[in-house]
């Protein structure tokens, strides 16, 4: 499947105020139909002039190409943002047959979401916002092009249940400077705006970057290239401030505290696959992450030992929200750090085990479960016990 952000003409009406849509083009093998209609399946969330267009389908034989019927339907739902569209292609003879299969689309998510930003030249399609490539199929590798100017990211991992989560990101080269750190064999690349290249917080944040992914050196030996993309993107009236990863890109606001920002180095370097809605599942995408940024930044000192539970507990959370951020990035590591003040486990040794958990679990699916019953092979029974009786509130 190859992607390619084309330029859209000033001169054309139908898409007026916009600068780029995606070309999708695939070959792809269909056999053993049932049916004579091939259908395949995107959500982009707004269709109304943002969902695949211009959709052309052709067997390729081996002397010739053949036009197929295809078109586009789009099905409005009554929610908003919840549109689907059907693409379908018509083989009369229902052979098996390699198909060429290219549509335009534009999309919506965060990619108009960070426009609103001020950054009007940085696009993101997050696989999880909305589907701008056929749903449900097998892919089996893809390539991204854009113009020159643009600075393309993308990521390509089979997820839980075997879906393709693809995500594409491009920003303007003009409009950024790059700057590179290296520890081993980690390379890391920012992205600055501009307007921000001298601010003098940020140069001093990631200058306290630097120092703690130094302190990695000693855990990794892996080859790997990091983006981080600096950007506005918080909403000040609720004083909050986003950042996310999408492959090897981090994309977080400018003013993340540099420990926030080698929190999500940290799940690129160590990163792990829970399912959705498993018991403790943010247990284990945040917590252990959260405790491990502080470890290795030296600040676990900063852990407020105090915390009460309340009523929530961290095995039955299932959202990641204003609601349970207490919850997750504080209580949890509260509850680690209890067991690491145990003189029977210590800090180092949590750490190790924690490490070396996510590393060995590296590309396979974890859980809750699957992470307790490793603490217990390196700590004592009992401490293993307890972390997990607190874990789901029962102490
Ligand atoms: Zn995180």
């Amino acid at each position: 499947m190859r992607f390619e952000l084309v330029p859209i003409q000033e001169s054309d009406t139908s898409a007026v105020g916009l600068k780029y849509r995606i070309n999708v083009n695939m070959d792809l093998s269909v056999s053993n139909m049932s049916d004579d209609t091939v259908v395949l399946k995107t959500n982009v969330k707004i269709s109304q002039g943002l969902g695949p267009e211009n959709l052309i389908a052709n067997r390729k034989d081996k002397t010739c190409i053949i036009p197929l019927p295809s078109w586009v339907e789009n099905r409005v739902q009554e929610q908003p943002f919840m549109d689907t569209q059907f693409l379908y292609i018509l083989i009369p003879d229902k052979e098996d047959s390699n198909l060429l299969v290219s549509y335009d689309v534009i999309g919506t998510g965060l990619f108009f979401y960070i426009q609103q930003l001020n950054y009007p030249d940085v696009f993101v399609y997050p696989f999880d916002y909305e589907y701008i490539y056929p749903i449900g199929i097998p892919i089996n590798k893809i390539e991204v092009t854009a113009p020159d100017s643009m600075k393309i990211f993308y990521s390509h991992k089979k997820g839980t249940n075997m879906n393709e989560e693809i995500t594409l990101s491009f920003i303007n080269k003009k409009y950024f400077q790059e700057e590179n750190l290296k520890i081993k064999d980690i390379k890391i690349n920012i992205f600055t705006p501009d307007s921000l290249v001298n601010d003098t917080s940020l140069i001093q944040r990631k200058k306290e970057l630097q120092t703690y992914i130094n302190t990695l050196s000693p855990y990794t030996t892996k080859k790997e290239e990091i983006d981080i993309l600096l950007l506005n993107w918080r909403d000040e009236k609720n004083r909050n401030a986003f950042g996310r990863v999408f492959g090897n890109l981090c994309i977080c606001d400018y003013k993340f505290a540099a420990n926030s920002l080698f929190h999500e180095v940290l799940h690129i370097i160590f990163p792990s696959k829970v399912e959705a809605f498993t018991k403790g599942e943010y247990f284990i995408k945040e917590s252990i992450i959260e405790w491990l940024t502080l470890y290795l930044s030296q600040r676990l000192d900063k852990i407020d030992m105090t915390l009460k539970l309340g009523d929530q507990n961290l095995y039955d959370t299932h959202i990641n929200d204003i609601t349970t951020w207490k919850l997750i990035y504080n209580i949890g590591p509260m509850i680690l750090q209890k067991i690491a003040k145990n003189e029977q486990v210590g800090e180092e040794r949590l750490a190790k085990v924690i490490i070396d958990f996510l590393q060995e679990r590296e590309g396979r699916i974890t859980d809750y479960v699957d992470f307790i019953s490793y603490l217990e092979k390196y700590v004592p029974f009992e401490i293993a016990q307890e972390l997990d009786s607190i874990v789901k509130g029962l102490l």
